[in-house]
């Protein structure tokens, strides 16, 4: 179709209606688990060719000026991170987990010319794509000299995803050149459990092996529910549910030796055998609740730390209570799947000190104690029920609007001038010159409401039950159980207390406007939203609270 057109195809994964299937738009990019949609209506691409410019509602310079204001006053890293990971002549603080990682002898070392990331300033407009070397944060301090640049989504600044050129990779078939981020790649590496076996180098066993997994994984169109697939697998395997549940010859033909090897060659088998639904095995690619079922896991794994599991109904944790305590909890039992929101976890983990943020939320949210500081945190209050409402309502919007939860909203500021504060409106600005219609940061955050309203009131008439407290809210206990010798609300734990967090859904239902009981939507908000149509078709189902 040529260069100025854009593809999203299903693998063989979604060709067989494999569940875990994705919908991939080039090497790195893909959508959930959407592929056997598109595999079961014989559907195996969509391609889409550019024939004219982006039209504009208002003045192109109002939306230049706006990409100025934002790039050199408000942007960061990734994640929103304004913080430095090493100590850098422009930045008052340093957070080592940070991914701002650019430093001067820090290169791109595959690139031409050995690109250097050096001191990448706020301000210096220039240089925002060299600030985020995830290379070395997904991959390892080996991977630098592999990295040939960083790359990332269609007009993005930031560059997140990680292109390399690894010659190993291609004593297993596949391409020298690969490209992912973040669970891209942790997720080969936790198929790999027994750990990887370095080749010639330090750490290169551990880079081959998420390279090549990515690379099997994206081919293949196969999704890792947010990890997921190895944890199963893992569990699986070493509670010997595995042993028990495939035929013995079928057993018997996995190269369990690469396996214990550390050997990536196992990968291939796994990826193919979940593909091409191989087997019994091949079930890991139902997904967790499915397989659960199907292979009889016990209580074991959803009550251990190690698996990461945060509901009953299958889905992993993701940035959580053991990160953002309420806010995550909260956050994570709201959707239906992982929770991929960032909206809270970029703020908490910006790299900004505790009484910096702190003063930021209290501006936003009412006050400091919105937030706490790690592992000694507080009992539930009003603001932290506003702050969860923020990151719901924000990650909604952004996925309407397609704009990266993974960098919106830009709560903060590498700028100490601005005391660090970001801008909380800049989603209706933008909204606004694009569309060229004038919205204010309250109206477009309604929109969100109205969205995750919705969302809701979908997730209501598919359950059949507006028990969404005793039926979809529900949290694994080892977040209530870990730290036996440890109480809740003590410094060095993040253990949660099962009081307090039916206090803190009451209260987030309450800022909602959801029947506090049950935390279905009431008439009265769903009406308030302009959603009379979808009270109507919950009363007639029996789904409205009293
Ligand atoms: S849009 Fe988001 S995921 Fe894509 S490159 Fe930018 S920060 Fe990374």
């Amino acid at each position: 179709m040529g260069k100025e057109s854009c593809v999203a195809a299903i693998g063989q994964a979604g060709e067989n209606l494999v569940n875990l299937a994705v919908v991939m738009n080039g090497s790195s990019h893909s959508a959930g688990g959407h592929g056997a949609v598109f595999g079961s209506k014989k559907l195996k691409a969509i391609g889409v060719k550019g024939t004219g410019s982006v039209k504009i509602g208002k003045d192109k310079k109002e939306l230049m000026d706006l990409d100025a204001y934002v790039m050199k006053e408000i942007v960061g890293a990734n994640n929103q991170h304004v913080v430095p990971s090493t100590p850098q002549p422009w930045s008052e603080f340093v957070y080592e987990n940070s991914r701002w990682t650019a430093r001067e002898g820090l290169t791109w070392g595959a690139s031409e010319g050995n690109i250097d990331t050096g001191i990448a300033a706020p301000g210096d407009v220039n240089k925002v794509g060299y600030r985020t070397m995830k290379a070395i944060k997904d991959l390892g301090p080996v991977a630098a000299k592999y990295t040939v640049r960083m790359g990332g989504c269609q007009s993005c600044p930031i560059r997140c995803h990680a292109q390399m050129n690894i010659p190993q990779l291609e004593q297993y078939g596949v391409s020298p050149y690969a490209a992912n981020t973040c669970m891209g790649w942790f997720s080969p590496a936790g198929v790999m459990f027994k750990g990887t076996k370095d080749q010639k180098e330090e750490g290169d066993g551990n880079m081959i092996t998420r390279a090549l997994g990515s690379q099997l994984a994206d081919d293949y169109g196969v999704w890792c529910n947010y990890g997921s697939i190895g944890r199963d697998f893992q569990y699986a395997y070493e509670s010997g549910i595995l042993k028990n549940v495939l035929p013995e010859d079928e057993y018997n033909s996995i190269p369990w030796n690469l396996l214990e090897a550390g050997d990536p060659a196992f990968l291939k088998e796994f990826y193919r055998r979940i593909t091409f639904k191989e087997g019994e095995f091949s079930h890991l690619g139902d997904g967790t609740y499915h397989i659960a079922k199907r292979w009889n896991f016990g209580a074991d794994y959803w009550d251990t730390k190690k698996y990461s599991m945060w509901s009953p109904l299958g889905f992993p944790k993701h940035h959580a209570s053991d990160e953002s305590y309420q806010v995550g909890a909260i956050i994570n039992c709201m959707f239906n799947r992982d929770a991929q929101s960032h909206s809270h976890q970029n703020f908490i983990s910006s790299g900004l000190p505790v009484d910096v943020l702190k003063k930021i939320a209290e501006k936003l949210w009412g006050s400091g104690d919105a937030i706490d500081p790690p592992a000694n945190y507080t009992p539930m209050n009003q603001y932290k029920a506003k702050f969860a409402k923020y990151g719901v309502i924000r990650n909604c919007l952004h996925d309407s609007l397609t704009l990266c939860n993974w960098m919106w909203p830009l709560t903060a500021s590498p700028l100490k001038e601005r005391d660090y504060m970001g801008d909380t409106s800049l989603e209706s600005k933008y909204f606004s010159v694009v569309t060229g219609i004038d919205t204010t940061e309250e109206e477009l955050d309604l929109m969100g409401e109205r969205v995750f309203t919705l969302h809701r009131a979908l997730t209501v008439k598919e359950m059949g039950t507006t028990d969404m407290r005793g039926k979809h809210d529900l949290m694994v206990n080892w977040i209530f159980d870990i730290d036996p010798d440890k109480k809740p609300f003590t410094e060095g734990t993040i253990k949660m207390d099962r009081d307090d967090m039916q206090l803190a859904l009451t209260m987030f239902y309450k800022e909602m406007g959801w029947d506090e009981k049950t935390g279905a939507p009431t008439r009265a908000t769903l009406e308030r939203l302009n959603m009379k149509d979808v009270a109507d078709e919950l009363a007639k189902l029996g789904l409205l609270p009293a």
